[in-house]
């Protein structure tokens, strides 16, 4: 098979890496790519992936790549493409292609959808509401007391939510993003929601319109800091699995949002074909769902993907055909661990094309793959060109050892203003203290 992967981020790169190591894969293309990816070559036949300069959102051109190429399946990694209705355009235009149509995708575009989506079909959230106007979302605001979380509608490259703690910083908020319109377009109606305390989890399934294949659970770190400190980013580290449920609660969390949200979908026309990604707070009084996502998280995708032990093709193909209820997961035993390298001054501005040393040295560990986000090629060098640049990730046989292993890499890597956070995982293993293995 030949294959366009779509995307430049370590999400993109992972899916790259996993689906290069298929026997059924001979070719493989990604728009656009980065340094990482380029460096990548398929297992069956050795040719280099081979990136393309057209940029995700260019569907157009994609559609044009595609229709000369004539891959036989396209993979789209993140939402953007997504939500402007890439599949839609590619079926139209008798291209095979995975990921969820417009419709399905307004579960990450749209969080007013997704929230009232909830509501209507018995799905454990927040209390909550949507507002269109700014005074009826301060008067709900104030029912809660001021802690909330408020959420532009629309995509806002995973930055649209404030969350307060009283009743000033709330209607700061709200008049933030519906009258000084700081998110956009984005802002031009809201979701609130009571402000939730616990742990917050993510889980994934891949769908097929009527089967939903639930993964282990894992953990991602969105604040930039230690401590969970800092600004909110797209996620500076994961681990897989997340020792916060066992197996027989994960099950029962699972069932509990997926069982209702496939009944929804098959009782709106909704057509689900992809990954749904549930953000999920573990309160005292049970689970309940933040958000959706319509596609991998980045830094999860990187610990899944060296846990799944699954021909990544073969899922993705039964994805598409709706046949993936006669399909097992299978999950390697070890954990793996993701700690993100960042450029310095992420999530906020930062220089690009700072020259980065050492990955050859962390290449040559065992158990260790630096998965590439925001990296390009100058002249000879390997530089930094984005916020998040590197997902260095490690497997072992505990949460532990795959930390360890990940840091030991992270240490051998250097550019100029490089920022991680040293305590990826620190949660699970504190779990450890209280019996629970990790
Ligand atoms: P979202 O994009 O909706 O997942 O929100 C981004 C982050 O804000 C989440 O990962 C949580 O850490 C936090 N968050 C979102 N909603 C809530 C809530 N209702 N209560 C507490 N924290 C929240």
């Amino acid at each position: 098979m030949n294959l366009l992967v779509i995307g430049s981020g370590g999400r993109e790169h992972a899916l790259v890496w996993k689906l290069a190591q298929s026997p059924h894969v001979t070719q493989m293309w990604c728009a656009p790519g980065n340094a990482g990816i380029q460096q990548e070559q398929t297992e069956k036949t050795k040719r280099p992936v081979e990136c393309v300069n057209v940029g995700a959102e260019d569907l157009p051109k994609l559609l044009t790549f595609a229709q000369e190429r004539k891959p036989d399946l396209t993979v789209v990694g993140p939402d953007n493409p997504l939500a402007l209705g890439i599949v839609d355009l590619f079926q139209r235009n008798g291209q095979r292609i995975w990921g969820p149509n417009q419709k399905a995708a307004q579960f990450e575009s749209s969080k007013v959808f997704s929230q009232e989506f909830m509501e209507r079909h018995g799905i454990p959230t927040a209390k909550s509401g949507t507002f269109s106007d700014p005074a009826t979302a301060k008067k709900f605001a104030g029912t809660l007391g001021g802690r909330c979380a408020v959420k532009a509608d629309g995509l806002a490259l995973g930055k649209g939510v404030l969350l307060t703690t009283n009743l000033a910083e709330v209607e700061k908020a709200i008049d933030e993003i519906m009258v000084g319109k700081v998110f956009g377009a984005a802002g031009t109606k809201i979701v609130i929601q009571e402000f939730l305390e616990g742990v917050e989890i993510s889980l994934h399934a891949l769908c097929d319109g009527k089967t939903a294949r639930l993964f282990p659970a894992a953990q991602d770190h969105k604040r930039a800091l230690d401590g969970d400190q800092g600004l909110n980013t797209g996620g500076m580290g994961t681990y897989s699995p997340a020792p916060f449920l066992g197996a027989a609660e994960l099950e029962k969390v699972g069932e509990q949002i997926l069982g209702p949200w496939l009944k929804g979908c098959a009782a709106e026309g909704i057509d689900f074909r992809g990954i749904l990604y549930p953000g999920i707070m573990l309160t005292k009084n049970g689970p309940r769902v933040l958000e959706f996502n319509a596609r991998f998280g980045d830094p999860e995708a990187q610990v899944y993907l060296t846990r799944l032990q699954n021909d990544l093709i073969e899922l993705l193909d039964a994805s598409v055909n709706g046949t993936l209820s006669k399909m097992e997961l299978k999950w390697s035993p070890l954990a793996s661990v993701c700690v993100v390298m960042a450029s310095g001054g992420y999530p906020g501005s930062y220089a690009k094309g700072k020259p980065i040393r050492g990955l050859d040295d962390a290449a040559r560990l065992s158990n260790v793959k630096v998965f590439h986000a925001g990296t390009a090629r100058a002249d000879e060098q390997i530089v930094t060109s984005g916020g998040r640049v590197l997902g260095v990730t490690a497997w072992a046989k505990n949460v532990r050892g795959a930390r360890d292993a990940a840091y030991t890499a992270v240490e051998k890597i250097h550019f100029d203003g490089a920022h991680f956070r040293r305590d990826i995982a620190a949660k699970a293993l504190q779990r450890v203290a209280s019996g629970i293995p990790a």
